[in-house]
């Protein structure tokens, strides 16, 4: 079960490779699938129309028309939402490729507001307001859009190089070393669900698995695979520390039949038996933040991490943005329940989550988990095939 190469403890987690492998499959995989596509949890609220703070003339972003518009049709004449034109001016709009469209089901009864409340890991402001869209994330799967070269690369550099240095040195602190496992892991995962799920051939238009690309992006190096496992078990620690608070939480979207589904799904997956009992504790948030520079480290790693969410509303593909940001305030939402300041007994009464942050939370576990099974079946396929034994 699972591809040999890992086994023991994933790296700075409580848990062994075989047994993430086997969770995942047997329990987690198969409840997160059908928890995902309930009312509930498949509308995501966004603010998709990127304001980027960082890059004012990115040619990406200043591609409005390119994406799905929000806007009566009138609104622009009919040559200027040509993907052509823009091309002429020398740029690639990505979003004239119909596989980066957002799919938009606005259906905003089926969203009602909990608390408002500020999530002090991310950028974004969550207040409704007019530039909030409800997207159903179950028409816009994570998959191949297209978008690559130096827009894509930039967002990545930014990410890795200015907020979140990578640790070959002995220097970094546990802390920053783990703020770049999450946002590796993340990658990996983004990457692997490009690989999953591509456009093979655009003249037919061929959905397949891109093993090369799998193997090329992830599987040659360990350490990316591993960040995967690290970031899955350290997002499953905060749902199953939150656990009390997701289990009281009001799954209300006005279908009291699948409302109970999703409430019972919940209460499944949160206190599983077979997940206790293995993996009682998948990442041990006590341990840091301890020295005495303790809180300072925390405030530099927490505004580190709101830069690395606002860069998400730098992304020039419209698909890619919404799964970025998704992704990042579900990793906020992670830190904020590990890191709440109450510590663990408190966390009932002190902990409040916005509605949008169970939403990416728990869509974001499903994500981790999708690529955790995906290396768990086809990995060592593809290594098999790409390595040539
Ligand atoms: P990239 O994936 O762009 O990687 C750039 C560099 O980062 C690599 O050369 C390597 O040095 C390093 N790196 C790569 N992976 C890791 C890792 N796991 N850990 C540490 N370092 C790593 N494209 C889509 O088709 N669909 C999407 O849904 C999508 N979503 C995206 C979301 C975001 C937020 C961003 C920034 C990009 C997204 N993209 C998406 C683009 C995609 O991630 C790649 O950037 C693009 O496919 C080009 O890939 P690349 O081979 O140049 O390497």
């Amino acid at each position: 079960r699972g591809t040999p190469k890992y086994s023991g403890m994933v790296e700075d987690c409580c848990c062994d490779y075989e047994t993430v492998n086997h969770l995942n499959e047997e329990v987690l995989y198969p409840s997160l699938q059908e928890l995902v596509k309930t009312p509930f949890f498949r509308y995501f609220k966004v603010k998709l129309w990127c304001d980027c703070p960082f890059w004012p003339d990115d040619g990406m972003c200043r591609l409005r028309d390119c994406s799905v518009c929000e806007c009566p049709d009138s609104e622009f004449s009919e040559s200027f939402k040509k993907p052509h034109r823009l091309s002429m001016n020398g740029l690639v709009c990505q979003e004239g490729k119909p596989q980066a469209a957002v799919d938009r089901t606005l259906d905003s009864k089926a969203f009602r507001g909990w608390t408002e409340i500020d999530n002090p890991w991310t950028n974004d402001d969550e207040t409704d307001n007019d530039e909030m869209t409800y997207v159903n994330l179950q028409l816009n799967p994570e998959r191949y859009t297209g978008y690559t070269g130096p827009s894509a690369r930039r967002i990545w550099d930014a990410v890795y190089s200015e907020n979140c240095p990578k640790y070959p040195s002995q220097e970094s602190c546990q802390e920053e070393k783990i703020l770049y496992k999450l946002i590796s892991g993340l990658h990996s995962s983004i990457s692997i669900h490009i690989a999953a799920d591509y456009l093979l051939d655009e003249a037919t238009n061929l959905w397949g698995q891109n093993l090369t690309l799998l193997y090329d992006r992830v599987l040659q190096y360990p350490d990316r695979v591993s960040n995967l496992y690290f970031t899955y078990l350290f997002v499953l620690r905060a749902v199953t520390k939150a656990a009390d608070y997701l289990e009281q939480a009001e799954y209300d979207t006005g279908n009291p039949n699948e409302d109970l589904k999703t409430q019972s799904l919940m209460k499944q997956l949160l206190y599983n038996p077979k997940l206790q009992a293995a993996c009682p504790v998948p990442f041990d948030e006590a341990k840091l933040w301890k020295g005495q520079s303790g809180p300072e480290l925390k405030q530099n790693i927490q505004q580190q991490f709101r830069n690395i969410s606002a860069l998400m509303d730098c992304v020039g593909c419209e698909k890619c943005r919404l799964w970025g940001k998704l992704q990042v305030l579900g990793l906020g939402t992670a830190l904020k329940i590990l890191f709440s300041d109450n510590g663990q007994e408190n966390l009932g009464q002190a902990l409040q989550l916005q509605r949008n942050e169970v939403i990416a939370l728990m869509n974001l576990l499903n994500r981790l988990s999708e690529s955790v099974e995906f290396v768990r079946k086809i990995g060592p396929t593809a290594e098999r095939i790409i390595e040539g034994h």
